[in-house]
């Protein structure tokens, strides 16, 4: 059987969607496509033009306009790596207000498509397998428990060397996948045809074992 040539991976906050998606990528020899971190490029470039996040056009036009592109060497706007800036908590915090706009959904989701153009691609986000690519000929949704995904991001901050305290990580978390799930536009939800698996017991490992598993069978 022919390996699936296009690879959709949803689910929501902190669930290991970039973790699982690169390294299965890795394995298959496939590129890795993170649609988060386009948002959260966005999002960054906004803050430091000081455009408002609520200004629905604005956001628009900054998306049609901007040079976001997901670089082998890192997350690039205009040339500039913000692989690091794109994980700093006012990004974190805005991400989703701006994810929510109907205009920068319709300008990033073109991008993402070129991008996923050829096939031979993993790709990450939460309307992947809904919005993005519909016909991704496999679809995985991971889900865990909102607890065990804040415990795995604590953790992930306390290694980097950051402060941060469990129960605040866990109340953002929930925030974030609130506006993600109750948006109206693409909201966070498997695609019918979504392969779920729950993450909750399972190491990154055993995840990606499960997942060369379905590819085998497909
Ligand atoms: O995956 P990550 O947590 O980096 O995504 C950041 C935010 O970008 C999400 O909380 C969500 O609001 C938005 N997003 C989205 N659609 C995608 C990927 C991310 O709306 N395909």
């Amino acid at each position: 059987m022919p390996k699936p040539a296009t690879i959709a991976i949803d689910g929501p906050v902190a669930v290991g969607k970039s973790v699982i998606g690169s390294l299965l990528a890795q394995r298959l020899g496939y590129r890795f496509l993170d649609t988060g971190a386009m948002y959260r490029a966005l999002t960054w470039l906004a803050l430091e033009l000081g455009v408002d996040l609520e200004d629905e056009k604005a956001l628009e036009e900054l998306a049609l306009g901007a040079s976001i592109e997901l670089a082998a060497e890192g997350v690039m706007v205009g040339g500039r790596d913000v692989s690091l800036d794109i994980r700093r908590e006012e990004v974190e915090r805005g991400v989703s207000l701006v994810a929510k706009v109907g205009g920068v959904r319709r300008a990033l989701v073109a991008k993402q498509r070129q991008m996923a153009q050829g096939g031979q691609v993993v790709v990450a986000g939460r309307d992947i397998g809904t919005v993005v690519l519909p016909h991704a000929e496999l679809k995985l949704y991971l889900v865990a428990s909102a607890e065990e995904r804040a415990r795995r991001r604590h953790l992930e901050l306390v290694q980097r060397g950051q402060e941060a305290n469990y129960e605040q990580v866990l109340a953002e978390l929930k925030r974030r996948d609130k506006i993600d799930s109750e948006r109206v536009l693409a909201p966070l939800q498997p695609a019918p045809d979504a392969k779920v698996i729950d993450t909750d017991e399972l190491n990154i490992e055993q995840v990606l074992a499960e997942i060369m598993g379905i590819i085998g069978g497909c």
